[in-house]
């Protein structure tokens, strides 16, 4: 009996640490993935391989799981044709990022379908999803490894050879500073590796993005502190992986909004002004307002202020 005892225990512990284990893993999956645990996914690929990458956001109303009686978004209605670009403005707290974070599948609407090429997001197969529909933001999560597995990350492993991240390295101006580095692509980054700076960090992400090929982006402008150089090759890097993709972006550029092919101004969780730059300028709204007080150096047009804490 004694014997039997002592294994229980023993058993018992076992069982304790492997939970534990399971649990951190389960965070970390939760981070990697930005995928909540309750979220089940089907399994269909609506395209094959090639995806059209038409999003369409239909009678959308969602509520945050903390706050179920509060609306962040009423009743949207958007659509991403393939391969064009939407950019999305508004004041600070109106529902840019939660659109973003529902196109990600991170929430489900309570009403309302999203769709990617015409099948609704739950339907889609998890691994189909995720290679189809990448976020940059701007605060990638880098992993303690090296910066080829960094780059490498989510995409197949047929798909990663070193040419094909150094391709990708190279059109997301992240190849000149990672050549510099003693053990170039080995080299490991973060805790024991090399630090990088903010706009180094976003670069890879989009040499990521980039090697993983998505049809369909989520970009978040937001921004954040970079030197002009830095900012400027985090740009035209950005430019290089827009281009052919359907892209969501939450714009707080002028340069984005006006070369977007529709600009969706969201307020309080409705879109309250749609059409191109131009269209919304002569329309001398809401938008137009935004556009004044960036020109006049106020905040930005996704509502958030460019230097000060404000808005
Ligand atoms: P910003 O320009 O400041 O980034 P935004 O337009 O992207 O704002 P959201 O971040 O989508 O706005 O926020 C919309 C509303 O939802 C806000 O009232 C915000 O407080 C709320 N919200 C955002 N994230 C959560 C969350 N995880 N849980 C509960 N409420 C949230």
């Amino acid at each position: 009996a004694l014997t039997v005892g002592f294994s229980v225990a023993s058993l018992a512990g076992i069982y304790a640490t492997v939970m534990k284990a399971l649990g951190a893993g389960e965070r970390v999956f939760h981070l990697l993935d930005r995928e909540p645990s309750m979220v089940k996914a089907g399994s269909k690929r609506p395209m094959g391989d090639e995806a059209g990458g038409e999003v369409r956001l239909q009678k959308v109303w969602f509520a945050y799981p903390s706050r179920p009686s509060r609306w962040v978004l009423k009743g949207v209605n958007l659509t991403l044709l393939p391969g064009s670009k939407l950019a999305l403005v508004g004041p600070s707290g109106g529902g840019k990022s939660t659109i973003a974070n529902l196109v990600e599948r991170f929430y489900d609407p309570q009403t309302g379908v999203i769709t990617l090429d015409g099948c609704p997001l739950p339907e889609i197969s998890h691994d189909y999803l995720h290679r189809q529909i990448s976020i940059v933001s701007q605060e990638p999560v880098l992993f303690n490894t090296t910066i080829a597995e960094n780059i490498a990350y989510g995409s197949e492993p047929s798909a990663s050879s070193a040419t094909a991240i150094q391709l990708a390295a190279t059109m997301a101006n992240a190849h000149e500073f990672i050549s510099q580095f003693p053990e170039g692509y080995e080299n490991l980054v973060g805790e024991r590796g090399v630090r990088l700076s903010g706009g180094q960090k976003q670069r890879i992400a989009i040499a990521r993005a980039l090697l993983m090929s998505p049809r369909v982006l989520l970009l978040d402008e937001a921004t954040s502190a970079l030197d002009a150089e830095s900012e400027y090759l985090v740009q035209d890097a950005m430019d290089r992986l827009m281009v052919g993709r359907t892209t969501l972006v939450i714009a707080h550029r002028l340069s984005t909004v006006q070369s977007a092919h529709v600009v969706a101004v969201v307020d309080k969780g409705v879109i309250v002004e749609r059409g191109s730059h131009a269209e919304l300028l002569e329309r001398n709204g809401i938008y137009a307002g935004l556009v004044r007080r960036q020109l006049q150096g106020g905040t930005g047009l996704g509502g958030t202020a460019q230097n000060a804490n404000g808005g």
